[in-house]
């Protein structure tokens, strides 16, 4: 399971970085920074709640 962000979407409130800061960062611009790569272990469980937890729906997960 991977995970990617619509910037469009994205108001950078930082949710999904409380929730998995392996994966998501903020840069210096407040933009939203997402890990390429497969998520693994634990990550996925804290990246299927960071999808659903997302305010702006601005998360998906990918294949
Ligand atoms: S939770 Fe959603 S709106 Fe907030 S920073 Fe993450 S992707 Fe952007």
């Amino acid at each position: 399971m991977r995970v990617s962000v619509d910037h469009a979407l994205c108001e950078a409130n930082g949710l999904c970085v409380g929730i998995l800061p392996e994966v998501f960062d903020l840069d210096e611009e407040e933009v939203l920074l997402v890990r390429d790569g497969e998520l693994a272990g634990d990550e996925v469980e804290r990246g299927e709640l960071a999808v659903t937890t997302c305010p702006r729906r601005a998360l998906r997960v990918t294949d």
